[in-house]
């Protein structure tokens, strides 16, 4: 068994988990119902009621 060859394998894993995880949005981003910025009603999938409120709330998850 080689050692290191292993190891590449396993950061491969890890890079290709990160990817994925990379295209998901942060658990928090649920529709409600309610912009999540500012509370104004969305039909879900929807989640703001524009961009600028994605922007802004992208802004303060993102800190
Ligand atoms: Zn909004």
């Amino acid at each position: 068994m080689d050692e290191a060859d292993a190891t590449d394998r396993s950061m491969e894993m890890i890079n290709k988990a990160n990817l994925s995880n990379s295209h998901r949005w942060v658990p928090e981003a649920v529709p409600t119902g309610d912009c999540l910025f500012c509370g104004d009603v969305v039909m879900p999938p929807r989640r703001w009621c524009n961009s600028q409120c994605r922007d802004d709330w992208e802004k303060d998850y993102a800190a």
